[in-house]
């Protein structure tokens, strides 16, 4: 099978790529520059063109900006969407929710207009898209049957708010996009929790880490020794278990019309903290310890609980442990700063 991937310069794209590759379907994936492209490219120099290339899509919140991509000679079979901008760093809530919603309805449009031999278009959304932030955690078992309720005055909020409505808003326009278009294709929707694990993308310095292993970088690097930061969502899921269930989410049938909860286990900062302290005693005296690592726990009355039994039923995903993401997601730094 042909596959376009897009956003492939990110820290789950690269591990979709990879997956892909090893499964031997052949990619065409959407990066916003040139540079980034040849990158992926020279990653891969044993690999001809008609298994690996690139198309450049600048900005996904522009109108029919994949109406090019979707385009292939042979055709594709397939689109996997994980491009999205993630980070709180947004002034405007719009920063997020464009790229986000327009991104998302752009590429099932292209695809319906363009690209008739597609049967299947998978979807990177969020547990941001099923967590109910406004109601007490403790008790609860999420799961895909669950919507994060936030309204679009709401989104304006934070920052953290902007980007839970931008998966929340996105994911919702595409369930809504398949009932109102009733296109040729359908649709599988992964919704990852905070996602960990070792990064395969090539990164200058570590200051242009990914969003969800800044947690570890700053652990390892002294910059939360003082104070370990608040955990935020209790659920992780390695970024290699999530690479092959968007992989897997295009090769099983059973997999159309459904959202898929890929989370692992509960985790805390904490955790994290006496994981790296056990396994690199080299950076404890950079650790939070004592009241410095109470922010990292979890919180005293309870936390909400996950059923990711459809993601092990439908697509037979076993999950790796904690201990290995962070492992693995630390020997991943060093590589780019050996000398952290
Ligand atoms: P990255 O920041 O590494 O990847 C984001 C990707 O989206 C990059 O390739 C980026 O391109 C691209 N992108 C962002 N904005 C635009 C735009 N306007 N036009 C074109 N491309 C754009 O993040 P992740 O790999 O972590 O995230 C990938 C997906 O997974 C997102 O949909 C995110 O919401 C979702 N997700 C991530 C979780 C996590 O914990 N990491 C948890 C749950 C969901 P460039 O690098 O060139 O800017």
């Amino acid at each position: 099978p042909r596959v376009l991937l897009t956003g492939g310069s990110g820290f789950i794209a690269t591990h979709v790529l990879e997956t892909l590759l090893a499964r031997g379907h052949s990619v065409v994936t959407t990066v916003r520059s040139p540079q980034k492209g040849q990158a992926i490219l020279q990653a891969h120099p044993e690999l001809q063109k008609d298994r690996l290339d690139y198309a450049i899509v600048e900005d996904i919140s522009q109108a029919n900006a994949f109406d090019k991509a979707v385009v292939s000679e042979p055709p594709f079979d397939a689109v996997i969407h994980t491009a999205s901008p993630y980070h709180f760093n947004a002034k405007d809530a719009k920063e997020l929710l464009d790229p986000a919603i327009i991104g998302t309805t752009g590429i099932l449009n292209s695809v319906k207009k363009y690209a008739p031999s597609v049967k299947r278009v998978v979807v990177t959304s969020s547990f941001a898209a099923i967590n109910n932030i406004y109601a007490a955690g403790k008790g609860k078992i999420y799961s895909e049957a669950d919507w994060c309720p936030i309204t679009e005055e709401q989104a304006n909020e934070n920052p953290g708010n902007a980007y839970r409505a931008s998966k929340t808003f996105a994911e919702r326009a595409a369930w809504n996009f398949m009932e109102t278009e009733t296109p040729s294709f359908d649709l599988t929707v992964i919704n990852p929790p905070l996602v960990l694990g070792p990064i395969a993308h090539r990164l200058a310095s570590l200051s242009a880490l990914n969003t969800s292993n800044q947690r570890i970088r700053d652990l390892i690097t002294g910059a939360a020794k003082d104070r370990c930061p608040p955990t935020g969502n209790h659920g992780y899921v390695d970024v290699r278990d999530l690479g092959l269930a968007h992989v897997l989410a295009i090769e099983k049938p059973e997999a159309g019309g459904k959202r898929i909860f890929t989370v692992s286990s509960h985790f805390s900062n904490k955790e994290i903290a006496e994981i790296i302290g056990e396994e690199f005693p080299e950076f404890r005296d950079r650790l939070p310890s004592g009241e410095g690592l109470a922010p990292g726990d979890y919180p005293a009355d309870g936390v909400y609980g996950f059923d990711n039994s459809r993601s092990r039923q439908v697509l037979g995903i076993k999950y790796r442990n904690l201990k290995e993401s962070i492992v693995d997601a630390v020997n991943s730094l060093l590589a780019v700063e050996p000398a952290l």
